[in-house]
């Protein structure tokens, strides 16, 4: 796995100094290997691949003198639209380390806020809608059971409408058990800056989100790299899918 770069926190003053720390056309080598990472991982959407491109230029090749560190040459990287701290700390709080339930996303779950009900009568809808298909009511609504998975902790929502309160009250019962003892859920979202930059990044949270008692993911920890996934092979995380590529035969069960 690749090091990862140092950065101090945005909040420091500038350390004064007669000379600027860089003058540009820094180490170019460097960034295009970072940058190369950022391009190959997967797990980045585009705003959060974007804020890892302008701290690795920042931190890499950047300009930088009393006046601008590496966060406010990031802000400059990333353009007009996040030339405060409150634009970094959007940016930041985007990759928030977390595990973001079912739901949370709009439109990510054809039975979100559905009941789940059994259908016994074809809905007048047609044989292509929906809760003719899944055989399920369909009503909508907010009342539900949260099942979370024994092993990876992840919720799926069970929703279920006034008529099928018996039905809801059943699916508690089953899950109630299996649910006290379940696991901290894995963490799916966020968690990418730690994997190529070196800070505080608790600190760097927990200001970006305003929230002081904001705590790092149970069990598995801030960095993404360290978080399994679910029904995926580990080696997608590209700087340990490249690693493997040097590794002989007989190294594998040591891997
Ligand atoms: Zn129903």
């Amino acid at each position: 796995m690749g090091a990862a770069l140092h950065l101090a926190h945005a909040h420091q003053a500038p350390v004064k100094k007669r000379r600027p720390k860089r003058t540009g056309g820094g180490n170019g080598s460097q960034f295009a290997e970072i940058a190369h990472r950022i391009y190959q991982d997967d797990r980045a959407d585009t705003q959060t691949r974007q804020l890892l491109l302008a701290l690795a230029y920042a931190t890499t090749m950047a300009p930088l003198d009393d006046d601008t560190n590496v966060w406010r040459a990031a802000c400059n990287a990333l353009g007009s639209s996040i030339t405060d701290w409150d634009g970094l700390r959007s940016q930041i709080r985007h990759d928030l380390p977390r595990y973001l339930p079912p739901g949370y996303r709009w439109g990510s779950d054809r039975l979100d806020q559905r009941c789940r009900g059994p259908r016994i009568r074809m809905h007048p809808d047609g044989p292509d809608d929906f809760r003719n298909q899944l055989k399920v009511c369909g009503e909508k609504t907010s009342d539900k059971v949260v099942e979370k998975d024994p092993i990876t902790g992840w919720h799926t929502n069970h929703f279920f409408c006034t008529r099928h309160r018996d039905h809801l009250q059943r699916v508690a019962a089953q899950v109630a058990e299996q649910n006290a003892v379940a696991p901290p859920p894995i963490p799916n979202s966020g968690g990418l800056l730690p994997s190529y930059f070196e800070t505080d990044w608790v600190w760097m949270y927990r200001w970006a989100d305003r929230n002081q008692s904001w705590e790092p993911p149970k069990v598995y920890g801030l960095c993404a790299d360290n978080w399994p996934v679910p029904g995926r092979d580990p080696v997608t995380v590209p700087q340990r899918a490249r690693l493997r590529l040097v590794v002989s035969g007989t190294d594998l069960e040591e891997d």
